[in-house]
């Protein structure tokens, strides 16, 4: 590493001698440290932090280079935790300045007596886990080495400047500065040629401030980044009331939030805007200037969805051409490489106006990469830049490196932290890692951290932290360490968040990308802060779920197990479902809960477009029924699949799973007819399911006239349209037609026996439960007639059926028996695709553009359908606009 990146961390010398004792040992003084050497010694803990910098500040003692500020506007990058302090201390500016924040800090450090115990100009260098003794033993570059019961890293996410890896850099006659590691002493930059290396958040906010003081500027960018106007000025005078009219509910809200910024989620998504209220909303957060406006308020879909992003990042790109004069320079700086938000997006003060000053030049690397750095400047592939000074704003290696940096870190058998992140960081909660009893991490990688507002997210786990240790303490607990299940569970939702979000999607320091040769994942927990902090609270909840503690006399407590199993946006819904208190549907009636079921499909997003929506009529067993007809916008004539709805044979109609009737259209490309079949009680079994026959037959026969292919159609339901579906197929078969080529049961009702597994696992808490399940049997069929294979057509017989696609929901009180007429299929030698989804429940594919993890289990029905056509999966014709780079998440 160059000089220049370790300025001022030289050493002052501090005493050697005896191993100091502490009960807990944190290293890194920033904002993290900070708070926990106040709550550990409020707590009763002797406390010591470690420090490598000559003061308290962590980032922000580091990074002092021009321009330098906070991106999340300082009234909420504040702590919290005490209504005094912030009474005390007034912000003053929208985003407050390094040296203002640095200020803070020190005010911090100054008003909780905090310096006393910090350990400045110290670097840990190693620690080793002391099985015997219980304790962690911890080297420092010198002084006193260090034994403590528990170790925390509040070393930062973004604290350790990641080398230039550019050749020749030691070469350079001229002078060189990191942004990460910026002198304390002025740097004089007048009348000077300097070139600055990167163009991230730190590179943009220095290159203007810079410019107005050099000679000349050069600015090298490799990628260019997505930057807003902060339009800085003093603290928002709105968001100053908010505060203060309501305090601590303001702090909540950011608490319970999904970024740590009290701004609720926003609802509408993209596509029910028109473009000019698109740009209405877009130019309102323009004006705004804050980054979590934009992220999260435009509309629902932009940070799930590609399309939804896209016309974000079109709508910046515009204001970026409007800005920079010279067009190939405004084409250089116009991110296209990445969806916006996906990489940090940037806060600026006359960024872009900077490139029309005639003292600046840009060079794109990706036409002329720099070859090397030689003693008078630049190489690129084309030319030679002589410079007097480089700055390099290369970032960081994120939210590993400064942990790795302490090498080795031994825990529990002799294994180092390094070899077991080997591929990528592991770690239960971002809080702790299997096998390093008594370690913990502020913000380490798995949580929220860089992808929230850090002092909110550093105050839960500082509380987190601290709370479960005095707890130990009191419970005569004297070890703490998660389990590999908890961790490997960790790791799957980990992975189940990211396939919600567009961070996947982009090559960025979240996902290691910008360091050459480390593992490659999303590092921070996608899931949200709001979430994040349930979670946290349910494994306290649940008894330290996945975690094992170990006491005196081989006292011990172990409730192994995954704290989320369900799909986060799953579990989000069902949260939500549970917040509304809502009473039983059982409970209202029928009518009751038809009006309740109408109320609360009014209030999910629209359905997407699809050609053409037609109402008609057709006979049914005993007189006419409604229908619903979709049409795809492709030229037709299409296949047909005649498609029954959900709601127990008591709830619903036509209309009731139009979300899902727009999708599968557009995704297969396909007419979809629903039915509006008769329900119980006022039209008890078998109306339904003879309803279900004579719908299919009649569409067969009228496929042609309603636009569709002539020849056999397929069936699909959900639910209880599931069974009415598998019904269909039976008769069908038995009365010499109408000829049907597969059946998609998604969830299906197959049998009257609620005794299965399934209905006792899930008997409640995932939306259809087994009260609900038996009171839609009441409703719609007696006793004696339950085991009539028109209601449970799992007691039917099944040789001769269509090829079926059965999609079964793990937290569904329906999934055995869906199981189980797949397995009765197979037996009966039916071509059958049997799909148990991992982690959803009974409503997860009906609830479109909610339960987002949904679509994937969408994609393989479509592609079922498509087969049962005849048509190939590989071809789907639909108009969903396949996008490359996309796993089918965004459609
Ligand atoms: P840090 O502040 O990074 O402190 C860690 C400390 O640990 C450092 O002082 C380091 O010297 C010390 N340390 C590390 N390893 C060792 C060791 N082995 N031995 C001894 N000491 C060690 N976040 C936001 O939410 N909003 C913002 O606006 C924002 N702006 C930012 C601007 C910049 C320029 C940067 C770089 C980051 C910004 N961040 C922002 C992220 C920022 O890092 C966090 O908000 C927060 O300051 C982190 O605090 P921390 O205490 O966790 O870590
Ligand atoms: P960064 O976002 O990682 O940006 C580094 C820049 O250097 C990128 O443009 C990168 O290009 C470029 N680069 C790296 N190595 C290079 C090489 N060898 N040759 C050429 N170019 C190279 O780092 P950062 O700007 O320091 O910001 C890091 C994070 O800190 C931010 O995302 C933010 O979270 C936080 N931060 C916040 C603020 C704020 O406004 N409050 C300010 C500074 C930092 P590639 O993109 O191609 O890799």
């Amino acid at each position: 590493m160059p000089d220049a990146m370790v300025a001022d961390s030289a050493s002052t010398a501090t005493s050697g001698g005896a191993t100091q004792e502490v009960d807990v040992a944190v290293v890194g003084a920033g904002f993290a440290g900070l708070y926990l050497l106040h709550r550990l010694r409020k707590a009763g803990f002797t406390a010591l932090v470690i420090e490598e910098a000559g003061d308290v500040g962590g980032t922000w003692y580091w990074n002092r280079y021009p321009g330098a500020r906070c991106d999340i506007q300082t009234v909420d990058y504040s702590y919290t935790f005490d209504p005094e302090l912030e009474s005390a201390w007034k912000w003053s500016e929208k985003y407050a300045t390094q040296p203002e924040i640095l200020r803070y800090l020190g005010f911090v450090a100054d008003r909780y007596d905090l310096r006393r115990d910090i350990r400045f100009h110290t670097r840990i260098k190693a620690a080793t886990w002391d099985q015997a003794a219980e304790r962690w033993q911890l080297t420092t570059d010198h002084g006193a080495a260090i034994s403590c019961r528990h170790y925390i890293m509040a070393t930062g996410c973004l604290s350790a400047p990641k080398p230039p890896e550019i050749e020749g850099v030691k070469d350079f006659k001229g002078e060189i500065y990191f942004t990460g590691r910026w002198p304390h002493h002025e740097v004089k930059l007048a009348g000077k040629r300097v070139a600055v290396i990167g163009t991230g958040s730190s590179g943009i906010q220095a290159i203007p401030l810079i410019a107005e003081q050099a000679a000349h500027l050069t600015v090298f960018q490799r990628t260019p980044n997505f930057a807003l106007p902060a339009h800085n000025g003093p603290p928002l005078l709105d968001r100053v009331a908010a505060l203060e009219s309501d305090r601590a509910g303001y702090r909540e809200q950011a608490r319970w939030s999904m970024v740590g910024v009290p701004w609720p989620p926003a609802s509408v998504v993209s596509w029910q805007l028109s473009d000019a209220e698109r740009r209405e909303r877009f130019e309102k957060a323009w004006a705004a200037g804050d980054l979590v406006h934009m992220l999260t308020q435009l509309w629902a879909d932009q940070g799930v969805d590609v399309d939804g992003n896209a016309l974000v990042a079109e709508l910046i790109r515009e204001k970026i051409r409007a800005a920079v004069k010279d067009p190939e320079t405004a084409a250089a700086l116009s991110p296209n490489d990445h969806p916006f938000g996906s990489k940090r997006p940037c806060l600026d003060t006359n960024y872009y106006a900077t490139y029309n000053r005639p003292n600046v030049s840009h060079v794109n690397l990706r036409q002329e990469p720099i070859t090397s750095i030689t003693a008078s400047g630049i190489k690129t592939g084309k030319r030679s830049f002589d410079v007097d000074v480089i700055v390099f704003a290369t970032g960081f290696d994120a939210m590993t490196g400064a942990i790795t940096a302490v090498h080795p870190i031994t825990g529990r058998d002799g294994q180092s932290l390094s070899q077991v992140w080997a591929n990528g960081p592991q770690s239960y909660l971002g809080l702790t890692v299997a096998g390093f009893p008594n370690l913990f991490m502020i913000t380490g990688p798995g949580s929220p951290s860089v992808l929230s507002n850090m002092a909110v997210s550093i105050e839960q786990h500082v509380d987190w932290v601290v709370e479960r240790l005095a707890a130990m303490r009191d419970a005569g607990f004297s070890t703490i360490e998660a389990t590999a299940a908890a961790q490997a569970g960790w790791a799957q939702h980990m992975a189940d968040c990211s396939t919600l979000t567009l961070h996947r999607l982009a090559n960025t320091w979240y996902t290691g990308a910008n360091v050459p040769g480390k593992a490659q994942g999303v590092m921070p927990y996608t899931g949200g802060v709001g979430p994040y902090r349930s979670i946290c609270n349910e494994v306290v909840g649940r008894g330290m779920l996945g975690f094992r503690l170990t006491g005196a006399n081989g006292a011990q407590q172990c409730n192994d197990g995954e704290v989320v199993r369900l799909q986060p946006d799953v579990r989000l819904v069902l949260n939500m479902l549970a917040d509304m208190k809502l009473p039983p549907i059982e409970s209202m009636g029928a009518d009751g809960a038809r009006a309740f079921v109408a109320q609360f499909n009014a209030g999910r997003p629209a359905g997407r477009l699809v050609g053409e929506i037609v109402d008609g009529s057709l006979p049914g067993a005993d007189g006419p029924l409604p229908y619903r007809l979709y049409r795809p916008a492709t030229p037709g004539p299409h296949p047909v699949v005649v498609y029954f709805h959900g709601g127990g044979w008591v709830l619903g109609d036509e209309q009731s799973d139009d979300p899902f009737c727009r999708d599968m259209c557009r995704r297969t490309g396909m007419i979809f007819v629903s039915v509006g079949y008769r329900h119980g009680p006022e039209h008890p079994f078998p109306a339904a399911a003879e309803d279900g026959y004579a719908a299919a037959k009649w569409i067969a026969e009228h496929a042609a006239d309603l636009g569709g292919r002539p020849g056999p159609v397929m069936v699909a339901g959900w639910s209880a349209g599931g069974n009415i579906a598998a019904v269909t197929c039976q008769l069908a078969r038995d009365r010499g037609g109408p000829a049907i080529s597969g059946q998609l049961l998604v969830c299906p009702v197959t049998d009257c026996d609620l005794d299965r597994p399934s209905y006792r696992e899930n008997a409640e808490g995932y939306f259809l439960t087994k009260s609900l399940m038996a009171w839609f049997w009441d409703m719609y069929c007696p006793p004696g007639d339950r085991t009539d294979p028109r209601a449970s057509p799992l007691r039917g017989k099944l040789s001769g059926l269509p090829q079926a696609f059965v999609v079964t929901c793990e937290f569904d009180p329906l999934r055995d028996e869906g199981i189980a007429y797949a397995q009765a299929l197979a037996a009966a030698g039916v071509p059958v695709e049997q799909f148990n989804a991992r982690g959803q429940m009974h409503s997860s594919y009906t609830m479109v553009d909610v339960v987002i993890t949904g679509v994937s289990g969408r994609v393989q029905m479509a592609e079922a359908l498509r087969r049962f056509a005849g048509l190939t999966p590989e071809s789907r014709s639909g108009d969903e606009g396949a996008r490359p780079g996309s796993d089918g998440l965004a459609a």
